[in-house]
């Protein structure tokens, strides 16, 4: 999770969670093409297609090994334990880090970050262990905690919480800012499920699809916590953490044109933010001096929250089934890559 001193490179804490088949899957005859063995160990197989009646295909597969990997049976709390709650913990020492939910549409993003009233996922889960945290260190009181939540869709900003016009991101003492976005103090956990699905309501949807919110949209959580404490010389200083935790576009449109460059992609129906975050990653990862940060509104919003002293997480999103099998395939390639130092 920590900054690699030395070398200037972070390290990227990278997971694989599968989900369930789902009904329509089995439905569809659909067979399982994923395997993960001893929570790390990912096992893909290529079945040959049906029509395939000469068998130039054999059955293939590949490997990969991940920091941690979920089978289809892992709970939220499960997830949430292993790859988030490290950073929650930073966050109340002043630390900022992020969570990223990649993968194709359907492959359980949405799940992951923001879960059922059932079953919450991750941001909610964030957000009650820092309040538990919260509670039992301070007594008076002194920690304020403040949530917004935002979307990315077609390089335009918008508030989750309180829409409206597009907001304009400006460059303050502070860093980049989305003028005029609500920052909602958060008392309790018990409002923030509600908050976060009404939210979720409000991301843009594709005219087509009423109902279903675009592959398209990027929404961030971002959680900031502020409080004072008293330095070495027993003064009284604030220090602010911030957790940022994203459920990304679909990957599936980003990923057939990952080799070209983000000038031939402009007018194409090409999520320039999601590439621009994987050049980003790519030269985190590389160690880079220069991070490409300025290319998309998704890489700006997040500048003070990917790289340098930074905790960053990727949750990589697969279906078990083989009708998914090359976004499954895509997906782990790219996951297995952000991992690399
Ligand atoms: P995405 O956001 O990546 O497009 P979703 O999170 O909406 O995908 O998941 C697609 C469907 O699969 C949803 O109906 C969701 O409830 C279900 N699903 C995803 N992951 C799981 C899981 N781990 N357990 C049970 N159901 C899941
Ligand atoms: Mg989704």
């Amino acid at each position: 999770v920590s900054e690699n001193p030395g070398s200037g490179r972070s390290r990227i804490l990278v997971f694989v969670r599968l989900r369930p088949l789902a009904k329509k899957e089995k439905e569809a005859g659909s067979r399982c093409c994923v395997r993960i063995l001893n929570r790390r160990d990912v096992y893909l197989t290529e079945f040959p297609h049906e029509n395939d009646y000469l068998r130039l295909k054999r059955l293939r597969g590949r490997h990969f090994t991940f920091d941690a990997s979920f089978p289809d049976s892992a709970t939220q709390q499960d997830v949430y334990l292993t790859t988030t709650a490290e950073l929650v913990e930073a966050v109340l020492q002043g630390r900022n880090g992020s969570v990223f939910c990649y993968g194709a549409t359907g492959a359980g993003k949405t799940y992951t970050m923001l879960g059922t009233v059932e079953n919450p996922g991750v941001m909610v889960l964030a957000i009650k262990d820092l309040f538990t945290k919260i509670r039992q260190r301070s007594s008076d009181g002194n920690h304020a905690v403040h949530l917004s939540y935002l979307e990315v869709y077609n390089e335009t900003v918008r508030d989750l919480l309180s829409p409206g016009r597009p907001l304009v991101l400006r460059e303050d003492k502070q860093g980049i800012v989305a003028a005029g976005l609500t920052q909602y103090r958060a008392y309790s956990t018990d409002e923030v499920m509600a908050l976060l699905q009404q939210g979720n309501l409000n991301r843009t949807t594709e005219p087509t699809r009423v109902n279903e919110t675009s592959s398209r949209s990027h929404a961030i959580l971002q959680v900031v916590v502020e409080y004072r404490v008293k330095d070495a010389s027993m003064n009284v200083v604030n220090r602010v953490g911030k957790l940022s935790l994203i459920d990304l576009a679909g990957s599936e449109r980003a990923l057939a044109t990952d080799q070209r460059t983000l000038r031939s992609l402009e007018g194409a129906n090409i999520n320039r933010s999601l590439l621009a975050l994987s050049s980003c990653i790519n030269a985190l990862v590389e160690g880079k001096k220069h991070i490409p940060y300025r290319n998309s509104k998704l890489t700006q919003l997040l500048k003070d929250s990917l790289g340098g002293a930074c905790n960053t997480v990727m949750i990589a999103n697969i279906s078990p089934s083989n009708l998914s099998f090359g976004e499954t395939q895509n997906t782990l390639h790219w996951a297995d890559r952000a991992k690399e130092i």
